[in-house]
């Protein structure tokens, strides 16, 4: 069902005709429900006007009745003697209490009135309320048959003391009603005094059975049924009784309204009953004989006649909703496919473009909006393939142009994985072009190198790293985009394997070379001290001053060339260095020794001012002597009055070593750069023995030794009045920290 729900969705054509058949059957249903009703309304106003004159006619009927039962009772009342019959006159017969002679004189007129008016039962009675003739028509409604029935006191009935006494009301004197003689059966009588000159000799009674009135009535109205009810409700006679069951009494309800209404016809009531399992609707009226109610007669119609006739007014009028919605669909559907067509095929030749077919275009000729969107559609389309077609060129260049390169190129996500290599790359790493590159760059097995970094006339180099059997200078940079955002990083990997050989093979030559020239200088040094003490014969002052000075210059050279070889062995791996656990005060002492007598020579103070609870710390113990050898040479050489102060002190993290001096200080734009190697300072010559001139490399050295010990060396100088060096070295043991030193005193309080 969801499937179908979303297949739906997913088509325009069925979104608009959704709505439209939503609508559609809205409007059919308002449109069916209204006619309906309209129809429904119609047909019981039908219904009740049918009703109405179905009472109307009953009525009428019943009083014509009524008419005709009087001018057949006058006829009869003034019968005279018959001689042809030998029949006395009726009122003669009456006043004389001649019974046959009354029969015999009223038999014709009852054998006409069956055929006239439909006369049942004709009685005549005499003075005394006693009836003396009293015929009746067999209740099958066959005219010859009838019984004669024995007399009956009727003088109590309403009408008989009336009649005999000769009253008259404003209608007259004779009178008619509803009567029940003797038996159950209920009559619409007619009464007349039969006058025997002024006398009152008698009456006569012309009835007809209320029962079969009723079936007249019915088939003369074409009522379903008629009922009559006396003035309390009550149930008198009803065509429904032999053949539907019983009829239901008058409600209180519908008599209380009728009684409101006695007289209005127009007004007459409805009711739906239910007999013998079928629904009627009943209409009351009052039944008035000589203008006095006697009752309330009912006709009723049957419901399943409405019903039908609704059915039949429904049938077709839901076969033309269904069709008209049916066609409004179709329309709808129709419509829809003609605006969505072109939108289909936009959309599948935008799929198709999408799916590489870059030269097909939407052929929609409509000259509408979508027409418009099409033709923008098919130039955007045109406008993109070709600036597809440029940048993919564009993109190919540039691939050529990075697989060219002879440095390795490898391109990297932020994430570090691998997206790019260049052909450079596949032969650093032994690959085939056919074979995919590792995925993260960490894969790639490049290691620091660790022995014998670029050579003597260069920095070392820190990006120096072996590739397999290749020493390669790995550049990285971040890949920013124009808007700043951070795409990844490049990394070139340069094959720096050939130059580093060159430059081994120079620092190998240089570290020969100056191990070679120190001999020579040993000797020269060695010779010149000897001479100097007249070990080869007493010198004169001339001769003094010039020994001294190749003492001194050979002594210059010694430490030149000395440091020559250490930083030849530090570029070539050859020096190494041991770090343990030492007490700084034995290397500050042997570094300082060698130069007291200079410093001494010089005019100034050396004062080594370290802490007796220093804590040990991790270093090689030459190399810290070098270190500290190089920093007191430099203060003794770069300072001319004053003195010089080796201090130390424990930090939290580490020991700071520092040397101070009151020399010439640094300016501010050299200090950072003093530690690179053969950096000079400015006017170097300057106050200073040209012997005693360096090349710039102590500083150098120092950095490089005090950072091999792992640790740091800066410096703070004030021009004209003197440098500080600072380097750190790091604590042979874990230093405990404050709170762990409390410890113990806490625990012992
Ligand atoms: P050099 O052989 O020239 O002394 P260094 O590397 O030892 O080489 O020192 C580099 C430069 O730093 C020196 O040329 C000098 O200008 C400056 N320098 C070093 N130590 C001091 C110091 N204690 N006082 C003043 N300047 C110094």
């Amino acid at each position: 069902m969801q499937g179908v729900i979303r297949e739906l969705r997913s088509q325009l054509r069925y979104q608009i005709i959704g709505p439209f058949l939503l609508l559609t059957v809205i409007v059919a249903a308002a449109g069916a429900l209204a006619v309906f009703y309209q129809v429904a309304g119609s047909l019981q106003e039908r219904f009740n006007n049918q009703l109405a004159s179905v009472t109307r006619t009953a009525n009428d009927t019943l009083l014509s009745q009524e008419q005709d039962n009087l001018s057949f009772l006058r006829e009869v009342a003034f019968a005279q003697r018959n001689d042809s019959i030998s029949a006395p006159g009726v009122a003669e017969a009456l006043a004389n209490d001649d019974i046959d002679g009354l029969k015999k004189a009223l038999d014709p007129y009852f054998l006409t009135g069956i055929n006239r008016i439909g006369l049942d039962r004709l009685i005549a009675f005499n003075t005394h309320g006693q009836t003396v003739s009293d015929f009746e028509r067999a209740p099958d409604g066959s005219g010859s048959g009838y019984t004669s029935h024995s007399p009956l006191d009727i003088s109590q009935l309403w009408f008989t003391s009336r009649v005999l006494s000769g009253t008259s009301d404003s209608r007259g004197d004779k009178y008619a009603g509803l009567v029940l003689f003797g038996s159950d059966s209920l009559y619409l009588a007619t009464i007349a005094p039969v006058r025997n000159g002024e006398d009152v000799v008698g009456g006569l009674i012309a009835a007809i059975r209320v029962d079969k009135l009723l079936t007249i009535l019915r088939d003369g109205s074409q009522a379903a049924g008629i009922t009559l009810y006396d003035t309390s409700g009550r149930v008198l006679a009803s065509t429904f009784l032999s053949v539907e069951g019983t009829v239901p009494q008058m409600s209180l309800d519908l008599l209380n309204n009728f009684d409101t209404n006695p007289n209005a016809l127009s007004q007459s009531l409805f009711s739906v009953e239910e007999i013998g399992g079928r629904e009627y609707q009943f209409a009351y009226i009052p039944l008035k004989i000589r203008g006095v109610s006697v009752g309330i007669l009912a006709p009723a119609l049957s419901r399943d006649y409405v019903m039908a006739t609704g059915r039949d007014t429904l049938w077709p009028l839901g076969v033309v909703v269904f069709l008209l919605a049916g066609l409004l669909v179709g329309v709808g559907v129709m419509i829809a496919n003609r605006i969505t067509a072109p939108l289909g095929e936009l959309a599948r030749t935008a799929e198709a473009i999408t799916g590489g077919e870059l030269h097909r275009r939407a052929h929609i000729q409509s000259q509408n909006e979508i027409g418009t969107l099409a033709h923008s559609f098919n130039t955007m389309t045109g406008f993109l393939t070709n600036l597809y077609g440029q940048v993919s060129s564009e993109s190919s260049q540039r691939a050529a142009i990075v697989e060219s390169i002879a440095d390795g190129i490898v391109v990297c996500d932020t994430e570090g994985r691998i997206t790019l290599v260049n052909h450079a790359t596949r032969q650093f790493l032994d690959l085939h072009d056919d074979e995919p590159p590792p995925t993260w760059f960490s894969d790639i097995p490049i290691q620091e190198l660790t022995d014998g970094a670029l050579g003597f006339g260069s920095q070392r180099a820190h990006d120096l790293f072996t590739l397999h059997e290749r020493i390669v200078r790995v550049s990285a940079n971040r890949v920013v985009s124009n808007v700043g955002e951070i795409m990844g990083s490049v990394c070139v990997l340069q094959d720096m394997t050939a130059e580093v050989a060159v430059d081994r093979a120079k620092t190998n030559f240089i570290g020969t070379i100056s191990h070679e020239l120190r001999t020579p200088l040993t000797v020269i040094r060695g010779n010149s001290d000897l001479l100097m003490r007249g070990l080869a014969g007493p010198l004169d002052d001339d001769q003094k001053v010039f020994v001294e000075s190749i003492r001194q210059h050979a002594g210059n050279m010694t430490s030149l060339i000395s440091n020559v070889i250490v930083i030849a062995g530090l570029d070539s791996g050859s020096l190494s260095t041991d770090l343990e656990p030492l007490s700084l005060t034995r290397p500050v002492d042997e570094a300082a020794w060698p130069l007291q007598s200079m410093i001494k020579a010089k005019n100034l103070s050396l004062k080594i001012d370290l802490p007796d609870d220093l804590p040990e710390v991790l270093a090689d113990f030459d190399q810290l002597r070098m270190i500290m050898h190089q920093l007191l040479d430099n203060a003794r050489r770069y300072t001319s009055q004053g003195g010089i102060v080796v201090r130390a002190q424990a930090l939290p993290e580490h020991v700071q070593v520092e040397v101070e001096d009151t020399g010439r200080g640094i300016s501010p734009d050299m200090q950072e750069q003093v530690f690179q190697r053969f950096i000079r300072g400015d006017g170097v010559s300057e106050g200073i023995n040209s012997s005693e001139r360096g090349i710039g490399l102590g500083l150098a050295i120092c950095k490089q030794l005090v950072e091999r010990q792992g640790g740091t060396i800066w410096v703070t100088s004030t021009p004209g009045q003197g440098s500080t060096f600072c380097f750190t070295l790091r604590y042979a043991h874990a230093k405990p920290s404050p709170e762990e030193s409390k410890a113990p005193m806490a625990a012992a309080a």
